[in-house]
């Protein structure tokens, strides 16, 4: 099936009010575009170099959206093309983010709810200590608009749905402890090709899928 076709596929079993990223890490500025064409607007990249490469050729209303781990040495670099980065997974990288943040740059603080600990993400009371230290030192470049987790890598559809209900549930206490007023903290982005649709039932507000848009079988 074509790019085109599998987009669909995803769109029509997409509630209102989920957002679709189209995970494009390892796939060519081509079938960027064909997903592109087909009306797309928001793609994910994993590495700093791929993201600079593509978005220096791919169109300007493209909003990318980094979602691998992040070294502080390519802050910058990230920076320069992202308008979402979901992978903040330290106070140290947080901190680096919003020095170099040049313009506003949106993110989210991802968080580890599976089991595997091969996964990164900040634990539960990481986060929450993380959140006391930006209230005590507010951000200046940034802001903070959901949280983003993975689940583990498994066939255990229950373990799954369990480990996104925790991660709801920690959403729902961070936004009432230290979000209430705040409409920007709104994202909850959980779920890939395997197990997006467990996530939207558990209350995923945007979803992150690769391969099921980007496999094509000739
Ligand atoms: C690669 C990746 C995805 C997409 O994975 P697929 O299984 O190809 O849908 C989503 N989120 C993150 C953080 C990723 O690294």
């Amino acid at each position: 099936m074509s790019i085109r076709q599998n987009i669909l596929n995803i769109r029509r079993n997409l509630p209102s009010g989920v957002s679709l990223i189209c995970v494009s890490k390892y796939h060519t500025v081509q079938e960027i575009l064909e997903a592109y064409e087909a009306g797309e607007r928001d793609f994910g990249e994993s590495r700093a170099q791929e993201l600079e490469q593509k978005a220096k050729v791919l169109p300007n209303d493209i909003r990318w959206h980094f979602i691998g781990h992040l070294q502080r040495n390519k802050v910058k670099q990230v920076c320069k093309y992202a308008c979402m980065i979901q992978s903040v997974d330290s106070e140290r990288l947080l901190r680096c983010i919003d020095q170099n943040a040049t313009p506003l740059t949106d993110l989210l603080l991802e968080v580890h709810i599976a089991k595997e600990d091969t996964k990164t993400g900040l634990q539960p009371h990481e986060l929450f200590s993380l959140l006391q230290n930006i209230g005590r030192t507010p951000l200046k470049n940034t802001r903070i608009c959901g949280l983003m987790g993975m689940a583990s890598q498994t066939d255990d559809n229950k373990q799954i749905a369990l480990e996104f209900a925790s991660l709801h549930s920690l959403f729902d206490k961070v936004k009432t402890e230290y979000f209430p007023d705040d409409n920007s903290f709104a994202t909850l982005s959980m779920g890939m090709s395997d197990d997006y649709p467990i996530a939207i039932a558990q209350g995923a507000t945007m979803i992150r899928t690769g391969s099921l848009i980007f496999a094509q079988d000739e």
